[in-house]
C-alpha cells in the first residue's frame, strides 16, 4: 500500500483480498526525487500534492504540476502517489496518459536487481501491468524537456475532481525529436495517436486544420473507439493540440 486511495476502495469492495498488506508510504528513499543526467527520477511514493506544490525539481516546463493540480481533490492528492497510480493502472488515471506522452519509464526493483521499462510497455491493459510478483515500482523516470519544448493538455470529466471521461496530452520537443499525443479513456489503456503524432513531428505545433482533423479521425478509427465517444475524444485531442500553440 502506498497512498491507499485505490487499494482502500478495492479492499472495501472485497475486490482485493491480500494475505498481507505492507505500508511503503514512509520509505524516505521513495519519497524523494533526484536528477540523474537528463532524467528526473521521482520516487514512487511522491504524492500528487508534492508535485503540485513544487516540492521537487520540475523538468517538464510546468506540465507535471499542472496535471497534479487536476487530480481529484486535495485530500486525495495529499495521499495518492505517482507510483501507486501507475502500478494500479486505472485507464482513466492522469499519470498514465501524461507519462506515456512524455515517453517516461518506470524503474522496478526485485531482490535480483532492477530493470527499467517504458510506461507504454509497462501498461498491459486496464488494471494490468508488466510488474513481476516479486517486484516493486521504485521510480518514475521523466526525461527533461528542452527549453523549446511545448505541451498541451485537455481533460473532460463530468464534474470537477472526477476521473476523466476523455483526456489528451501532447508533447512536442524538437531537440529530443519527440512528438507524441496520447489519448486517455475510461475503460481502455491510453493509446498513442500515431498519425497525429507524426503530423506534429512533420508540421510542428500548428498543423493545417484539415490535416489535423483527418489525422485525428484516422487515429480514432484505428483505435476502434466506441462511436458514442468519438466526438468527445476528437474534440479533446484537437484541444490538446491547440494548447501547444499558446
Ligand atoms: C475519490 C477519488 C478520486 C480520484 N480521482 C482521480 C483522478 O481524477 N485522476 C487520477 O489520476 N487519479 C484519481 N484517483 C486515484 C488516486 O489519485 C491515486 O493515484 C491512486 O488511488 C493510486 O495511488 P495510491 O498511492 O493511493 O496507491 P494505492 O491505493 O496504495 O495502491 C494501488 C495499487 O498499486 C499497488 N502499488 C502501490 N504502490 C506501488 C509500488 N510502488 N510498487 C508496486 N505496486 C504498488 C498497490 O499494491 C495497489 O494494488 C482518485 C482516487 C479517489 C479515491
Amino acid at each position: 500500500m502506498a497512498g491507499g486511495q485505490s487499494l482502500g476502495p478495492m479492499l472495501n469492495l472485497r475486490l482485493a483480498q491480500p494475505k498481507q498488506v505492507i505500508d511503503i508510504s514512509r520509505l524516505s528513499e521513495l519519497r524523494q526525487a533526484k536528477i540523474e543526467g537528463n532524467v528526473l527520477a521521482i520516487g514512487a511514493c511522491v504524492t500528487h500534492a508534492q508535485i503540485e506544490d513544487g516540492d521537487m525539481p520540475d523538468v517538464t516546463l510546468g506540465l507535471m504540476p499542472f496535471v497534479a493540480r487536476g487530480i481529484a481533490y486535495r485530500a486525495v492528492r495529499n495521499r495518492g502517489t505517482i507510483g501507486g497510480s501507475i502500478a494500479h493502472a486505472d485507464p482513466a488515471a492522469d499519470w498514465l496518459t501524461t507519462t506515456m506522452a512524455m515517453d517516461a519509464a518506470v524503474r522496478l526493483h526485485a531482490a535480483a536487481g532492477h530493470r527499467e521499462i517504458k510506461v507504454a510497455d509497462f501498461i498491459k491493459g486496464a488494471l494490468e501491468t508488466a510488474i513481476g510478483k516479486s517486484e516493486i515500482l521504485t521510480h518514475v523516470l521523466v526525461p527533461r524537456f528542452f527549453p523549446g519544448a511545448r505541451w498541451g493538455y485537455a481533460k473532460y470529466a463530468k464534474k470537477l475532481g472526477d476521473f476523466a471521461q476523455s483526456m489528451a496530452v501532447a508533447v512536442v520537443d524538437p531537440e529530443r525529436e519527440l512528438a507524441r499525443i496520447v489519448l486517455g479513456q475510461r475503460a481502455e489503456p491510453p493509446a498513442l495517436m500515431r498519425g497525429t503524432s507524426e503530423l506534429l513531428a512533420e508540421k510542428g505545433y500548428d498543423p493545417p486544420r484539415a490535416e489535423l482533423v483527418a489525422a485525428i479521425e484516422a487515429d480514432l478509427t484505428r483505435a476502434s473507439i466506441d462511436p458514442g465517444d468519438r466526438t468527445m475524444h476528437s474534440a479533446i485531442l484537437a484541444r490538446a493540440v491547440q494548447d501547444l500553440m499558446v
